[in-house]
C-alpha cells in the first residue's frame, strides 16, 4: 500500500509540472490516499463525483500510462468517491474470510485449499504449539506418524488454517499429490445430492482417489447416519492404505454427539491435539504477521495501536484479524493517522465494552504514572498523593494532561487515579498544561519527551 502511495505522489508531482497550476490543483492536488489495490487496479479516493469525472476526462489516461511505466506491468487507477469508499467500508464484514469455492467433478480435480494458509503464515505460541508441531510432522511424513490427526478447539482459533497448511505443504513438495479439503457439511450435501441421483460411483471415486483427506468441522456429521456410514467406509479404506487423514472439530472426539461410536473411536487412533486461545503477546504477533501480509511497511501501525487491538479482541483470531482489517481500511481510506483513538473509532461497533479493555487502559495509565514519576524523580505515591507542593503538583498536572490526551477518559475517572480528585480539579490541570504547552517551551519539551516514552511503552 505504502508503495502505491509513494508512486501516486511521484506521479502527482510529475503531473503538476505538465499541467497548468489551477486545473491541477482543483482536481489532483487533494488526492492523497489509496483506498485499496485489487486485481491490478489502484483505487484513489476523490472528493466527489464532479472531481471524479473531471479527472477521468482530463488526466486518467496519462496517469495510467505513467503508472504502468513505473510498475513495469499492467496497472491502472480507478477513482472512488469518499461516499463510495465510506459505503464500502460500512459493508466490510470483518468476520469473513475468503475460502476458494469448492469444486467437484472427476475431471476437474481441485484441492480446495486457500493458498495463504501456510505454515509460514501461522504464528506459533503456547496455545497452539503442540497442534502446530503435530501438523508439521504429518505434513513431513503423511500417513505415517499420526493418522488421523485430529485437531479440535473453539471457532476462529486456526483449525482450518492449520489443517490446510498440511495440504499446501504436501502439494508444494509434490504437485501431483492428491490432496482434498472438504468441509464435513459439504461432504453430507454432496452425498445427499448424488445419492438421490444414484450416482454413488461418482461420489466414491471422488473421495477414494485421494492421498490426503482433510475433513473440516466433523461435528457436522451429527445425525447424518447415511453420510456417517459412507464416511466410515471411506475412512477405513484410506486408513488401511496409509493415506493421511486430518480431521478438525469444535470438540474432542469423545465429546462428539450423535456420531456413531465406531467412527469417533477411530478418530482417537492417531493423535489428537487441541488449540486454545492465544495470549496477548501471541495475539500481537499474529497481528504483526497479518499486517505484513497486507502491507509491505511493517511499521505502518505503531505497536501501541496493535496492542490496543490485541487487547480488545481476545476471543478469537478471526475477529482479531477482522479488527485489524477494519482499522487499516479506516485509516488509509481517510488518511487518518494510526492512533489508538482512531482505532477505537474504527472498531466502535465491534468492541463490546469489555472488562479487559478497561484492564488495558488501567495498565497503560499505571505505565504513564511510573514514567512520569521516574522522569521527575518522585515516588508514584507522591505523584498521585495529596500534597500540593510545586515539585509534586507540576508533575501531577503533567501526568493528568498526558492521560487525558492519550485516553480521553472522563475527568472524574482520571481523578480516581489521583486520590479521587474531582472533575474540576482534573479539568483545571488539563487546561493549565494545555495552555503552557503553547507558551512555555520547557513544558512543551517535557510533554513531548514523555509522549515519546508513552508511545514506546
Ligand atoms: P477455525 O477453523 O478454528 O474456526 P480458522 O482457521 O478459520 O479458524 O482461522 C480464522 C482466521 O484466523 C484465519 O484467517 C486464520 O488465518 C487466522 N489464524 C488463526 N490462528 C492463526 C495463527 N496462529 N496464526 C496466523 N493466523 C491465524
Ligand atoms: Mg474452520
Amino acid at each position: 500500500m505504502q508503495q502505491h502511495i509513494d508512486i501516486w505522489n511521484e506521479i502527482k508531482s510529475q503531473l503538476s509540472v505538465n499541467y497548468d497550476e489551477q486545473s491541477y490543483q482543483e482536481a489532483l492536488e487533494s488526492i492523497d490516499s489509496v483506498f485499496k489495490v485489487k486485481n491490478q487496479y489502484v483505487y484513489l479516493i476523490v472528493e466527489n463525483d464532479f472531481v471524479k469525472k473531471r479527472i477521468e476526462l482530463l488526466y486518467l489516461k496519462k496517469m495510467n500510462s505513467m503508472l504502468e511505466h513505473i510498475m513495469g506491468e499492467t496497472y491502472a487507477y480507478k477513482l472512488i468517491t469518499k461516499d463510495e469508499a465510506e459505503k464500502e467500508l460500512a459493508d466490510v464484514k470483518p468476520y469473513e474470510v475468503s475460502v476458494p469455492e469448492e469444486g467437484f467433478g472427476k475431471n476437474n480435480y481441485k484441492a480446495n485449499l486457500n493458498p495463504s494458509y501456510t505454515f509460514s503464515n501461522f504464528v506459533v505460541g503456547t496455545s497452539n504449539r503442540l497442534a502446530y508441531t503435530s501438523a508439521m510432522k504429518v505434513a513431513d511424513q503423511p500417513g505415517i506418524v499420526a493418522n488421523p490427526l485430529y485437531i479440535f478447539g473453539d471457532v476462529g482459533l486456526g483449525k482450518t488454517h492449520l489443517m490446510q497448511c498440511v495440504g499446501n505443504y504436501i502439494l508444494e513438495d509434490d504437485i501431483n499429490a492428491r490432496v482434498l479439503y472438504v468441509k464435513a457439511d459439504h461432504f453430507v450435501e454432496e452425498y445427499v445430492r448424488l445419492a438421490s441421483k444414484k450416482r454413488f460411483d461418482e461420489f466414491q471415486d471422488h473421495y477414494r482417489d485421494v492421498d490426503v483427506l482433510l475433513v473440516d468441522d466433523i461435528q457436522f456429521l451429527a445425525k447424518k447416519e447415511k453420510s456417517q456410514i459412507e464416511f466410515f467406509k471411506l475412512f477405513e479404506m484410506l486408513h488401511s492404505n496409509q493415506k493421511q487423514i486430518v480431521i478438525t472439530s469444535d470438540r474432542g472426539a469423545k465429546d462428539l454427539k450423535d456420531i456413531m461410536s465406531r467412527l469417533t473411536s477411530r478418530f482417537l487412533w492417531g493423535v489428537s491435539v487441541d488449540i486454545n486461545r492465544p495470549d496477548l503477546d501471541h495475539r500481537i504477533k499474529i497481528l504483526e504477521k497479518k499486517l505484513m501480509a497486507e502491507t509491505s511497511d511493517k511499521n505502518l501501525i505503531p505497536n501501541n495501536v496493535l496492542e490496543y487491538i490485541a487487547s480488545a479482541f481476545d476471543n478469537n483470531v478471526r475477529e482479531l484479524e477482522g479488527a485489524l482489517k477494519r482499522v487499516l481500511f479506516y485509516c488509509t481510506a481517510f488518511n487518518y493517522e494510526f492512533t489508538t483513538k482512531n482505532a477505537e473509532i474504527a472498531l466502535e461497533s465491534l468492541v463490546k465494552p469489555k472488562e479487559n479493555h478497561k484492564d488495558f487502559v488501567k495498565q497503560k495509565i499505571n505505565n504513564i504514572l511510573s514514567l512520569v514519576s521516574d522522569y521527575y524523580h518522585i515516588a508514584t505515591s507522591e505523584l498521585v498523593g495529596k500534597k500540593r507542593t510545586r515539585n509534586f503538583l507540576y508533575p501531577r498536572q503533567i501526568a493528568i494532561f498526558l492521560i487525558k490526551k492519550q485516553f480521553d477518559l472522563p475527568y472524574k475517572r482520571i481523578g480516581s487515579y489521583f486520590s479521587n480528585r474531582d472533575h474540576s480539579t482534573v479539568m483545571h490541570s488539563v487546561e493549565k498544561i494545555a495552555g503552557e504547552v503553547e507558551t512555555d517551551p520547557n513544558v512543551k519539551k517535557d510533554v513531548d519527551k514523555l509522549l515519546i516514552k508513552c508511545g514506546e511503552n
